[in-house]
């Protein structure tokens, strides 16, 4: 972060706002999103795009991605309602989460929804038995290495399960489809996909054994984009994929890509208020109207934002914390700031995504209200 520079990077828009609105709040500029979606599908032109809703479900988001013919991924029956008030066809709504509560599973298939991931009997049990004549493809585990925030363990079966859960679905009201995997949040390894997608052909081909043929082929979300540390980029990542693709599946597959955090991350800049200052333990502290729980949750796993004051002078090291009484309440232990007043406003960038959506009102902190801009 350079010297010297007020609102290094803070949009007018964004700066205009904070003058006249309470902090916290998330300024999301809408054309971004438009063009990381447009980026998404020209790196990978031949997948169908399924936002994952719940990374930021607010409802004009929803709206704009339905208007730019976006599909959706979902897992209850409160993103369900949401999509069918956007006007949302049920086509263009899926299920990737391979446990889903019967109420939910029977609410989207009276909706008209058609493709629901599994990982377990049971969940073939509850799909047969509230979504019959369903296409359902099965969650595979795969390796979440070079990911930030891996989603591994809880979910997916190893290559054997998957094939014997595939042979089971097929003998029941279900037309199993394909096979799914989620290399875990903020990948930055493009291997992981790799090695995902070669064990996907491993489960492929033995089912294709069994005389079952399938046809797609989900490969998630996990894109990372740009908080403090360098990514490689979409279109290498992307490129990576394409040729383990070719390689792999040579006669063609139906390609699904759930995106969340990469549609909708670097579309937000949140603008908090600095409440107050101590020194501990020789350390700098400021403390922000914005913390862990009303926001920056994803902080505890790691996360660091990069943030940027509206002041002058030289910068140094700040721990920065969050407003409530609770000792995890830490967003950083060193952030390079100026010396900060109470009152000056702090922004962090690429706060699109899993901020709002995550947040609590826990001890009365207000959940950032969103603008957009
Ligand atoms: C959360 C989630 C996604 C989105 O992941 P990102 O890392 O935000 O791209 C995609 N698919 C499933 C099944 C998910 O649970």
């Amino acid at each position: 972060m350079p010297d010297n520079v007020p609102n290094g990077g803070i949009p007018k828009s964004v700066a205009r706002l904070a003058q006249t609105r309470k902090t916290p709040f998330l300024a999301i500029n809408k054309k971004m999103i438009l063009r990381k979606l447009d980026q998404l599908q020209r790196a990978m032109p031949d997948a169908r795009i399924f936002y994952a809703l719940k990374t930021n479900s607010h409802r004009r988001i929803a709206k704009m991605l339905q208007d730019a013919g976006t599909g959706f991924e979902i897992s209850s029956e409160e993103e369900l309602d949401l999509l069918l008030r956007c006007g949302v066809s049920p086509q263009r709504i899926i299920s990737s989460n391979p446990l889903k509560s019967p109420q939910f599973i029977r609410a989207a298939h009276a909706a008209g929804v058609k493709y629901f991931a599994f990982d377990s009997p049971d969940e073939i049990e509850k799909l047969s038995r509230f979504a019959p004549g369903s296409s359902v493809y099965v969650r595979l585990s795969v390796s979440n290495e070079g990911s930030q925030w891996p989603l591994g363990g809880k979910f997916g079966v190893e290559t054997e399960q998957a094939v014997e859960l595939i042979t089971r679905a097929s003998k029941g009201p279900l037309v199993p489809c394909g096979i799914t995997f989620h290399v875990g949040s903020q990948c930055t390894d493009e291997m992981s996909w790799v090695s995902a997608i070669k064990k996907g052909r491993l489960v492929w081909n033995a089912v294709e054994r069994e005389g079952i043929s399938l046809w797609m082929l989900n490969i998630g979300g996990g894109f990372p984009i740009e908080y403090t540390e360098s990514i490689p980029p979409i279109d290498r990542i992307a490129s990576v994929i394409e040729e383990t693709l070719r390689q792999e599946f040579p006669t063609g597959v139906e390609i699904f890509v759930e995106p969340g955090r990469a549609v909708v991350g670097e579309a937000g800049i949140l603008a908090s208020t600095v409440i107050a200052k101590a020194k501990r333990n020789g350390q700098d502290w400021i403390y922000l109207d914005v913390g862990v729980f009303n926001g920056l949750m994803e902080s505890i796993g790691g996360f660091r934002y990069s943030m940027v004051a509206d002041r002058n002078g030289p910068v140094r090291k700040w721990v920065v914390a969050g407003p409530s009484c609770d000792s995890f309440d830490v967003i950083s232990n060193e952030v390079d700031l100026p010396e900060l007043q109470i009152g000056d406003k702090v922004y962090i960038s690429s706060a699109g995504a899993y901020t709002t959506a995550y947040a609590s009102r826990f001890n009365g902190f207000p959940i950032p209200k969103i603008y957009f801009v």
